[in-house]
């Protein structure tokens, strides 16, 4: 077992030095994040402690799976119903807007079957997927590594295109570079461009393969690791929650799947730990 946490933080020291170390009370709050828009919160101070995050046995019989200790979350507190009878912004119209939009898109697809624009919709699926989870979520929420500005930029402006919404206005840091305020104000007109781009290049099918498909593959991949790596894998550290490894979940989502280790430790670069833990990102 000592072997273990001593390979397992030995990899993570040799990745990030800064590394942050976290209490078990800290860890708790710091488990919730995950689940909701990362944007919202702002990124772990970098002197921590951790001492919760015990590795359990490997073999499937010993996987811990009581006490998911995160169940007093902001969700729970929120009347029946609320959803429906909140206030409506206006991104919340655009929002509906654009998942109906690409989701009747990815519908009419397969009937406009073209190879070079599948060829388009993979590789802006790459993209915005490297988007979402090396720029919004290992970049941008858990500070896990530093990238020159410029390429900072690139791909969280990819992620921006997987419909990734950012708060970026709420954390001061982010509000205070010209781009991310830039981004926030303009964030609808992005995806619209690249949408009317597409239709100019190859008409409904690039589009409904480009905006529709990616958009809804991207999109619900990405759910895909707060879902499914929430219920079926394995669970080599005794997270205070219920996160787990699952190794499909990880090759859809770039890397994203390799959760509990994610979970535990939130600040490495790299989710796949293991050698055989394959994260593209
Ligand atoms: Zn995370
Ligand atoms: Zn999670």
């Amino acid at each position: 077992m000592s072997l273990r946490v001593l390979s397992g933080k030995s990899i993570i020291n040799k990745l990030n030095p800064s590394f942050p170390v976290i209490n078990s009370l800290k860890w708790r709050t710091q488990t919730s994040w995950s689940s909701s828009n990362p944007i919202f919160i702002t990124p772990p101070s970098t002197n921590l402690i951790i001492t919760s995050c015990t590795p359990i046995h490997k073999a499937k019989d010993h996987v811990t799976r009581e006490a998911p200790g995160v169940t007093t979350s902001e969700w729970d507190k929120l009347p029946k119903g609320w959803f429906w009878f909140r206030k409506w912004h206006s991104e919340d119209v655009a929002n509906i807007f654009w998942y109906t939009a690409i989701h009747v898109l990815s519908v009419c697809a397969p009937f406009m079957f073209n190879w070079g624009a599948l060829r388009v919709a993979v590789g802006l699926s790459f993209l915005t997927g490297f988007g979402v989870t090396l720029g919004y979520h290992r970049l941008l929420c858990h500070r896990s590594f530093k990238l020159p500005k410029w390429l900072e930029y690139f791909f969280v402006y990819c992620g921006a295109h997987a419909f990734q919404c950012g708060e970026y206005s709420k954390v001061p840091e982010l509000k205070a570079q010209w781009f991310y305020t830039f981004l926030h104000d303009t964030y609808y007109w992005h995806p619209a461009a690249l949408a009317a781009l597409l239709y100019l290049h190859g008409g409904l099918c690039y589009l409904s393969w480009g905006m529709g498909m990616r958009g809804v593959v991207v999109h619900h991949f990405a759910s895909l690791a707060s879902y499914v790596s929430h219920i079926w894998g394995e669970r080599p550290w005794n997270t205070q929650d219920t996160s787990t490894n699952n190794w499909w979940v990880a090759m859809l989502t770039l890397g994203e799947g390799w959760h509990n280790n994610h979970h535990a430790f939130p600040r490495s670069a790299r989710h796949g730990l293991e050698w055989w833990q394959f994260d593209l990102t």
